[in-house]
């Protein structure tokens, strides 16, 4: 399969072969024609199996193709909602890269920053909205979003917005949206309330999945090391000084602990930053941008900072420390290994954390392989 073989038009063709995209991933597969049939859409997918494309591409096409009939009218029609800003701005670049023959304006919004440059541009007229919830209420309240005219809306990460108590902000937003539209909506995982809320806003909506949850993708290699607590941080040293050019996302379970592992390795000649919720909006986004132009060789994140981080060719992920809820070892590990490359996961488990392995392997539903410290 092609992606002209899904009727993908050629300026996006165009742009999808200066990607260097050669064939769509299973999610787009599937969620492409489905899309471009006009169908409401639920799409079990996590982050790493090309999603973003799944949506932006029939988005962008169908928009395009209605304009060239109609003409040009600035109205926002589609919006995308997701939970975090990194995950915004990599969207917004999405839409960018595969849009860029399309004439089609875009805009991405989230908080943490100043607004003007964001009204300014809404200003001059957007069709594509990519937007954190917090922000989009704060600037429709302010006058300077109408969500009237929307006609595709995509609801991204909907799992991860519950998690991030962001159910009350998605529910004052819905009301705003008009009822005839044609929804997209994707979630890693299917909770209980993620069901009820796709419930409520899907009409007869096609259901497509890949790789669920639970499983992890089989490109990346995953490894133990049973390690003492203290021992961890001269156990990363050692690793990461082996692995010299290799960019390695480090996992911390604190914020606290990620700017300790980042002075720990800075101190041992390793290039290094943390992210996290602590730090400003540009720290977190140019530590980010630093570590994906390989100017930085280990980016340090907490699982919210972490979240839609999107590095093509990640080749290492180490937890650090293991999570607390097992699904989340699946979704840190899935950074790497992505759209078919292979990767390499490493684990650090103390004595404390046994417990934590156990429920990891038993979600996963095999043993990791167990490496021993180096001397
Ligand atoms: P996503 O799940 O949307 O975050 O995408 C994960 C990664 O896969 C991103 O780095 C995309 O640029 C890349 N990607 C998406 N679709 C394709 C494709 N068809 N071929 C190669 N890479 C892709």
């Amino acid at each position: 399969m092609t992606f002209k073989d899904l009727n993908i038009t050629e300026s996006l063709l165009r742009a999808l072969d200066q990607k260097g995209y050669k064939t769509p991933t299973p999610i787009q597969n599937q969620a492409i024609p489905v899309a471009l049939n006009k169908k409401d859409l639920l799409g079990l997918a996590q982050t790493g199996t090309g999603k973003t494309a799944a949506f932006a591409l029939p988005i962008l096409q169908l928009l395009a193709g209605a304009e060239k009939k109609k003409g040009t009218s600035r109205d926002i029609k589609a919006l995308i909602l997701t939970p975090t800003r990194e995950l915004a701005i990599q969207i917004d670049e999405c839409f960018e890269d595969y849009g860029k023959y399309t004439g089609l304006r875009h805009c991405v919004i989230f908080g943490g920053v100043k607004q003007k440059a964001q009204t300014d541009t809404l200003k001059r007229g957007v069709d594509i909205l990519i937007a954190t919830p917090g922000r989009l209420l704060d600037l429709i309240g302010q006058g300077f979003i109408s969500l009237r005219e929307i006609e595709y809306f995509v609801l991204d990460e909907a799992d991860r917005m519950l998690d991030m108590g962001f159910i009350h902000d998605i529910k004052k937003i819905l009301p705003l949206l008009p009822r005839k539209k044609q929804t997209l909506f994707f979630s890693a995982t299917m909770p209980p309330a993620i069901t009820t809320l796709s419930r409520s806003i899907l009409y007869k909506p096609v259901k497509v999945e890949v790789t669920p949850v639970s499983s992890t993708v089989d490109t990346i290699r995953q490894y133990l090391y049973h390690v003492d607590k203290p021992e961890k941080k001269n156990l990363l040293v050692q690793l990461l000084s082996k692995e010299k050019n290799q960019s390695t996302l480090v996992f911390s379970k604190t914020k606290h602990g990620a700017d300790k592992i980042a002075r720990v390795l800075c101190k041992a000649g390793i290039d290094s930053e943390a992210i996290h919720g602590n730090k400003s909006q540009n720290a977190r986004q140019r530590a980010l941008t630093n570590f994906k132009s390989g100017k930085t060789q280990v980016l340090i994140a907490t699982d919210i900072a972490a979240r839609g981080i999107d590095i093509d060719q990640l080749e290492m992920v180490i937890n650090y420390d293991l999570p607390d809820v097992p699904e989340t070892y699946v979704h840190r590990i899935g950074r790497t290994g992505r759209a078919g490359h292979s990767g390499t996961a490493l684990s650090f488990c103390c004595q404390e954390e046994q417990k934590l392995l156990k429920d990891i392997q038993k979600l996963i539903g095999k043993k990791l392989d167990t490496l021993s410290v180096p001397a």
